[in-house]
């Protein structure tokens, strides 16, 4: 079913609303089942300022709680304890329709008896809009989105690229203020994906709607997102521009989780940096040396290894490196190798530079 709510009063605009975020979470922790018994924190303490006309990416993995956070801000669930605040005003107790937010969900929940500019329309007509004027608004939303051309079609005439717009055209033709979006692209195949990544992008941009946007796909989250917040266990393990999340993760589970990471234990440390933290480094930040010769250079390092594996991965290949004295790496080889399993055995020297290493200062 539809989740279109109706404006909340006395929302903050102008100049003097630019400090004011659009949402903020205070301690924000919500627990299903009983204390002591089956009780699940599935958020666990979130605090987290979202600027006006952010696009904001929620990434964790299932059972993280970023759905939840989600449907927190929606006001289909009530939080254990905590604060919700829209454009500086508490709502953490208000009904969903009293919310100035919208949702798309991952299964679009459009009405299938209904043509497309009659979905579009029906947030309108809720708001009790008179039927001309809520027409002409849901063709424009239609419009936007290129579908004006199949207004009149019913839902199952679509395809699910298409589709997949009627519920954003109907989610944005009532102007909410913050527009949550929950995997939406969940059920399209990759392709269709990728070109909706960058339509969604642009539209946000063009609108200056806020967009919340949850996924488990680090890659989309890399791509469409000014910042991601990254959860593990009801939890933001960490909030940051893509690149900061990828280039410099603050814990040992966001290296792992956004990216490939070769993740160096405190042993290694020690032995080749006298420095007790785990560290990480990018497999695109690693060379293979196939004669077995490594770096020698200052600022660099060096460790001997044989070859376990080859992914070809289109535009370049994985490469396995089992290290003697050091953990299995992925090294990412641009250059054209050899077909098969030729190399598979091969003895060779991983290197990098020094100050690609990642720290991890969680565990220090
Ligand atoms: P996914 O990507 O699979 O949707 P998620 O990160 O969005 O996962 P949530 O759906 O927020 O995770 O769930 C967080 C935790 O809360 C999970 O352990 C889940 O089983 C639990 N949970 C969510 N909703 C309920 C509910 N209504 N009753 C009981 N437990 C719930």
């Amino acid at each position: 079913m539809s989740a279109s709510t109706s404006p909340a009063a006395g929302s903050t605009a102008g100049d003097a609303g630019q400090a004011v975020p659009a949402i903020r979470l205070r301690n924000l922790t919500k627990s299903f089942g009983a204390k002591g018994f089956n009780e699940t924190k599935a958020v666990d303490g979130v605090d987290l300022d979202i600027r006006q006309g952010e696009f904001f990416s929620m990434l964790g993995p299932s059972g993280s709680g970023k759905t939840t956070v989600l449907r927190l801000i929606a006001g289909f669930e009530l939080p254990t304890s905590g604060t919700i605040e829209l454009e500086g005003h508490d709502v953490s107790g208000k009904a969903p329709f009293q919310r100035d937010v919208n949702t798309v969900f991952q299964d679009y929940a459009l009405f299938p008896h209904m043509s497309l500019v009659d979905n579009v329309a029906y947030g309108l007509r809720v708001r009790g809009m008179g039927k001309a004027e809520r027409r002409e608004r849901a063709v424009e939303a239609l419009e936007r989105v290129q579908l004006g051309k199949f207004m009149a079609r019913r839902p199952a005439q679509l395809s699910g690229g298409q589709r997949q717009r009627v519920a954003l055209a109907r989610a944005l033709v009532v102007e909410p203020k913050v527009l949550l979006l929950d995997e939406p692209l969940g059920a399209l195949d990759l392709k269709l994906r990728q070109q909706m990544q960058i339509e969604l992008k642009e539209l946000q941009r063009s609108l200056g709607i806020t967009f919340i946007f949850v996924t488990h796909d680090q890659e989309e989250a890399l791509t469409m997102s000014d910042r991601i917040g990254v959860f593990n266990n009801g939890k933001l393990a960490q909030i940051g521009t893509a690149h900061e999340i990828y280039q410099r993760p603050t814990g040992a589970f966001v290296a792992n989780f956004v990216g490939t990471s070769n993740l160096f234990g405190q042993d290694v440390a020690t032995r080749l940096y006298n420095r007790g933290s785990q560290f990480v480094l990018r497999p695109e930040r690693l060379t293979v040396h196939w004669e077995g010769q490594g770096a020698t250079h200052d600022g660099a390092t060096s460790l001997r290894g044989a070859v376990t594996s080859l992914v070809y991965v289109g535009h370049a290949t994985q490469v396995r490196v089992a290290l003697e004295d050091g953990p299995a790496v992925v090294v990412l080889v641009d250059n054209d190798l050899p077909e098969g399993d030729a190399l598979v055995g091969r003895n060779v020297a991983v290197s990098w530079a020094d100050h690609d290493a990642v720290w991890l200062p969680d565990a220090a």
